[in-house]
């Protein structure tokens, strides 16, 4: 029988980092090898598994990222920006795989997972879902057949404890539309409106985000024409989905090349 892979979860008390811990616990093909949090949370010391509500798995949240990710396959990462390149740069010296859902990267980030791809395999997705994923790549074809006089509108809607806006998924549909359109998303990108802005200038990709209750991730793509318009909506309803599709990409990775991998290669969607 294949020896199972290896996983650790960094920022396993998150309210993703339960999700992972319960996912690559469940797996047939894959092993909970390591945890840890920030050092200094309550989580520390306590059981990955029993802090996720699957019941002990005996493996202990740690504070040492880096002798955690030495001894494991690959890495799954949903925590904050700066945590994750902290991450990444660890498991490019470990040789572990990177899978980081992390949203709100900046260029500077990116940059920094860029060098880490060099070494090691790097999946880095704003959204883990299938059917995100494949609704971006919708997106693109329907941004690449219709031409500029159907103004390009996405929006999307999270839970009120989300810290960042637009959603990095919401951006991902932006970069999306844009590379259907042939265009730039930083020159397009209208990221909120307010007050007099004035008529919506032709190419524009609008924005508009909605925060409240525990909405998971509702998102929608408008293309609004003369006379009609299409609407390409995506909702989630359960953050496991998310953590399934983390798992999904981390066993992708086995014996793959380093370098930088998005949801799509991991889906084998064509890009
Ligand atoms: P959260 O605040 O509940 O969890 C983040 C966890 O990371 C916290 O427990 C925090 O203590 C921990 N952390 C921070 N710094 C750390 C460090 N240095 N070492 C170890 N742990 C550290 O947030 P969340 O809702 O779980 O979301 C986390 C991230 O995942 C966000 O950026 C969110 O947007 C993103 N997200 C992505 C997807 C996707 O499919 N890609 C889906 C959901 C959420």
């Amino acid at each position: 029988m294949a020896r199972k892979m290896k996983i650790g979860v960094v920022g396993a008390a998150g309210r993703m980092g339960r999700m992972l811990v319960r996912q690559a616990g469940e797996s047939v093909d894959c092993a909970l090898a390591g945890a840890t949090e920030r050092p200094g949370s309550e989580a520390i010391g306590q059981d990955a598994g029993m802090l996720a509500g699957i019941g002990e798995v005996g493996v202990t949240v740690g504070d040492d990222a880096a002798a955690m990710i030495a001894h494991v396959d690959a890495v799954i990462d949903f925590t904050a920006p700066d945590a994750t390149v902290m991450h990444a740069e660890l498991a490019a010296q470990a040789g572990a795989a990177m899978v980081i859902g992390t949203t709100g990267l900046t260029d500077s980030h990116r940059e920094a997972l860029r060098g880490a791809a060099r070494h090691v395999p790097v999946v880095v997705a704003p959204n883990m879902s299938a059917g995100v994923t494949l609704l971006m790549a919708l997106v693109e074809q329907v941004a690449r057949t219709l031409d500029e006089s159907y103004d390009i509108e996405i929006l999307e809607m999270h839970h009120r404890h989300k810290v960042d806006a637009p959603s990095g998924t919401a951006l991902g549909l932006g970069r999306a539309a844009a590379s259907g359109r042939n265009v730039d998303l930083d020159t397009a990108a209208r990221l909120a409106r307010e007050g007099h802005t004035g008529a919506r200038p032709r190419g524009e990709i609008g924005f508009a985000t909605l925060r409240g209750g525990d909405v998971v991730g509702d998102h929608t793509v408008v293309f609004a024409g003369a006379g009609e318009r299409i609407e390409l909506t995506h909702r989630a309803s359960s953050r496991q989905l998310f953590a399934a599709g983390a798992v999904r990409a981390a066993l992708w990775t086995k014996g793959r090349k380093p370098g930088l991998y998005s949801m799509r290669d991991v889906l084998g969607l064509e890009t």
